[in-house]
């Protein structure tokens, strides 16, 4: 599929170029917490939730040997999930400088996080913008990836049509036929529906709070410009930058041009209540600690984290085809 027009206007190429930036040098200033930092985090529940629920989607859709494409993987904070799952190869993609060089220092053992031995399956780390690389030319080599897998980071490709056309098309040419997308993004029906419920142009709690431009004072969002919808977000101890509404059935039907087709789709409410019903993710929570009983002192997550964690959803994908006979 060409990429370009179709929904109408594009923002100006300098524009969405300076907006990338931002995304990519506020996550690169963020620097690598202690332990002691991380435990004191205002969300350091939320964090265990939300690793809880990437480690579910990678036990459920990895499987040993895989080939795994990681693009926006940050500081590589998902390297032990793959670990875990005994996969053969790994290739992380991000835009941010400092994560990819915190990745690395993770992937090699070097913090004094990592008192663990180190990964069984070699990596690639790349600094690129997963959104407007051609990644398919980069890794020629690596492809094709049993799993690609892209966490809270695919509403950053919805700046403009170009730059999500882009990213569907670097998933779908690297991923082999039967191969497997997973990813979590904010649920923009969830957020519009806030912004509908206040009369102001911003929401949030104690932990979080996204503001909405002027410009979208009607809050109506027209299906003819479904890009380039802008707000900010600020969650404590973790993000501070421009991000994008991304209309769920518009990226599904944008995944299905590129041979993506859609295998689930669930809030993250929905998302924990479901998986937690199974004894082994269960048993995980409770490992992790994200919603500690209360009992003994142990502290869980809190109402406004639980809020925050409502503004997400997780997805799986497909890549048409069969897959390679053994
Ligand atoms: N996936 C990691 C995780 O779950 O821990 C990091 C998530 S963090 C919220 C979002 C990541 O997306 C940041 O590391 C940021 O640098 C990356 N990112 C944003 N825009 C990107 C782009 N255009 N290309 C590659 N990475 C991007």
């Amino acid at each position: 599929p060409g990429g370009g027009g179709g929904y109408g206007g594009q923002q100006a190429y300098s524009e969405e170029r300076k907006s990338a930036r931002r995304v990519a040098d506020h996550y690169s200033a963020r620097s690598n917490q202690t332990l002691e930092e991380r435990e004191n985090s205002p969300i350091i529940h939320l964090k265990k939730l939300n690793n809880w629920i990437k480690s579910v989607l990678v036990q459920l859709y990895a499987r040993p040997g895989d080939c795994v494409l990681d693009l926006a993987c940050g500081k590589g904070g998902d390297l032990i999930k793959w670990d875990k799952a005994k996969v053969g190869y790994y290739v992380g993609v991000d835009i941010a400088e400092g994560s990819i060089k915190d990745c690395m220092t993770r992937y090699n053992g070097d913090t004094d996080q990592q008192r663990r031995k180190k990964f069984s399956f070699p990596a690639r780390l790349i600094c690129a913008d997963c959104y407007e690389t051609h990644l398919d030319e980069y890794l020629s080599e690596d492809a094709p990836f049993d799993i690609c897998s892209c966490q809270f980071a695919m509403h950053y490709s919805w700046s403009t049509e170009a730059r999500a056309r882009q990213a569907l098309a670097n998933i779908s040419a690297l991923l082999r036929p039967g191969g497997t997308f997973i990813g979590t993004m904010p649920d923009a029906n969830v957020i519009i529906k806030r912004l509908r419920e206040t009369e102001a142009m911003e929401f949030g709690n104690s932990v979080y709070c996204i503001t909405f431009g002027e410009e979208y004072a009607e809050k109506k969002f027209p299906a003819s410009r479904p890009f380039g919808i802008k707000y900010k977000f600020h969650l404590e101890d973790a993000v501070d930058c421009p991000e994008w509404v991304v209309p769920f059935h518009l990226f599904k039907l944008l995944a299905e041009e590129y041979d993506l087709e859609l295998v689930l789709m669930k809030n993250f409410h929905e998302f924990v209540n479901e998986y937690l019903q199974k004894p082994e993710f269960a048993d995980l929570m409770r490992r992790l600690g994200a919603l500690g009983d209360g009992r003994q002192g142990q502290s869980t997550l809190s109402q406004d984290e639980w809020e925050v964690s409502y503004l997400y959803l997780a997805f799986v994908l497909r890549k048409r085809g069969p897959p390679p006979s053994q």
